[in-house]
């Protein structure tokens, strides 16, 4: 099939590289001029495991090509998926100019019959806005072409996302119109070999399934950081209490895991999300805006142990500095939207202290945009360097590089023996045995 790929991001990118790898010729196309420039002399801008290699093999097949045309990408589809992206408002709104600034192209270029697939995560009704959009564009020109709105929600997981592009769970597909399931039936047939993943369904109950996945993921989370926060308050070890709930499989492992919160481009906007498009249908949904809170929290409540160690007599963290393993908001990714890291490294600064920091992946995005110009940050290019002189070591993300350290030299390049772990990578008891003094998530300092 012939497919256009309009915003060529996280979602974007393995999208067209995905289906360019199976058999389909794929346009990604972007308005983001330099993005694509690069994208065409094979510089990839995001880290994604097994990515660069499908683009690569893609782009040498002739399957996969990289625009910023809208009248030629347009015109050379048949089927035009939009996955641009979708952020937060400050107030917790879903800010739709990109999606409809893309519709509005879409309907001031198309000559014939597409097949338009809403693949960004929008607030419910929003395909039919794009789909009218379009529309009065067309009218505008006084055209009459036909097309079709559907909504195909992305589930896959950065770090993982070309398997679980690949191979995933469920492929859901929002559709009015049902002569449009054997488009996707085909088209989505390489990804559905064991049996068949397609869930059709109406395109509200589509949208709103994007929502209500992430948000049970998330919920997951923030329960398990509230069972933490209590776990540590009556003297248990939440650690314990995972195992102890994770072996029933109604509950399982999954997604609950202590931590210093979630963070990414989905969950905290996501859930902000389904909270506002609630809110303004009258409904107050409680349970998300608690799980919203307790994210909030997490973050604070661990930075909040790392000052009453450390303040000085003026509350401030004058001379003191911290090593940082971890940037991302999780591993596999260079991402750092709403990464804790960010909040952790802003609080030292604005405390007087300093930090060195380090990321096998993010080290860049870190130093070019998300702590760009904050004085008293040392960009590290591995993960000793950050112990030199530091006062404790902070990990935030759970990079497999951090799993195993030798806790000797560790030990012996902090200045202090101090580890704060907002990911409970190690065994208490071991810290202990090495003499070190580590702090975690839900369980009491031994
Ligand atoms: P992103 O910010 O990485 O990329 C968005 C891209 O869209 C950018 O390159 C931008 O230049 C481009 N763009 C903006 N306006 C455009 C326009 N008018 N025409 C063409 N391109 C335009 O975003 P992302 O993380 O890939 O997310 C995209 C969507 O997918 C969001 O709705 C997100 O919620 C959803 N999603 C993301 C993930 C994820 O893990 N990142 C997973 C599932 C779903």
């Amino acid at each position: 099939m012939k497919i256009l790929v309009i915003g060529v991001g996280y979602t974007g990118l393995v999208t067209g590289a995905c289906f360019a790898n199976n058999g389909n010729k794929v346009t990604c196309l972007d308005i983001d001029k330099k993005k694509i420039d690069n994208l065409n002399k094979g510089v990839i801008p995001i880290f994604e495991p097994g990515l660069s290699k499908i683009i690569k093999d893609s782009i040498s097949n002739n399957s996969l090509l990289f625009s910023i045309d809208y009248e030629i990408s347009i015109k050379e589809s048949d089927i035009i998926f939009l996955t641009v992206g979708t952020p937060m408002k400050d107030n917790g709104e879903t800010d739709l100019r990109y999606i409809n600034s893309a519709a509005k192209s879409i309907g001031e270029c198309i000559d014939s019959y597409k097949l338009i697939v809403v693949k960004s995560t929008v607030p419910v009704g929003t395909s039919f806005k794009i789909q009218k959009i379009i529309q009065s564009e067309i009218d505008e020109r006084g055209k009459n072409i036909n097309f079709d709105i559907s909504n195909n929600p992305e589930f896959l997981k950065q770090g993982k996302a070309i398997n679980d592009f690949m191979s995933p769970d469920r492929i859901v597909v929002g559709i009015d119109n049902d002569k449009n399931k054997k488009i996707f039936q085909e088209l989505y047939k390489p990804f559905s070999i064991h049996h068949d993943k397609l869930i059709f369904m109406d395109i509200l109950s589509s949208e709103l399934t994007k929502y209500a996945a992430n948000a049970m993921l998330a919920t997951k989370i923030s329960f398990m950081n509230e069972m933490a926060n209590i776990s540590e308050k009556l003297g248990a070890d939440i650690n314990k209490v995972r195992l102890g709930i994770g072996s029933d499989n109604r509950i399982g492992f999954n997604f609950i895991y202590p931590s210093v919160g979630y963070g990414g481009s989905c969950f905290p906007k996501d859930v902000n999300s389904i909270i506002n498009f609630s809110n303004k249908e009258g409904y107050t949904p409680e349970i998300l805006e608690a799980v919203n809170k307790v994210n909030e929290n997490q973050k604070k409540y661990f930075f909040k142990k790392l000052f009453n160690r450390f303040k000085s007599k003026n509350n401030d963290f004058k001379n003191k500095k911290f090593g940082i393993w971890g940037l991302s908001f999780k591993p596999g990714t260079d991402d750092m939207r709403e990464s804790a890291s960010i909040y952790f490294v802003k609080e030292i600064i604005n405390l007087g202290g300093s930090v060195s920091v380090y990321d096998p992946k993010a080290i860049n995005n870190a130093k070019e945009k998300y702590l760009k110009d904050l004085v008293g940050v040392e960009f590290c290019s591995n993960k000793m360097d950050v112990l030199d002189r530091s006062d404790a070591l902070i990990l935030l993300t759970e990079w497999p590089e951090f799993r195993s350290p030798d806790f000797n030299k560790l030990g012996s390049m902090l200045k202090n023996k101090i580890i704060f772990d907002g990911r409970n990578q190690f065994d208490k008891q071991d810290m202990k045995k090495n003499g070190f003094e580590y702090h975690q998530i839900g369980a009491r300092l031994l």
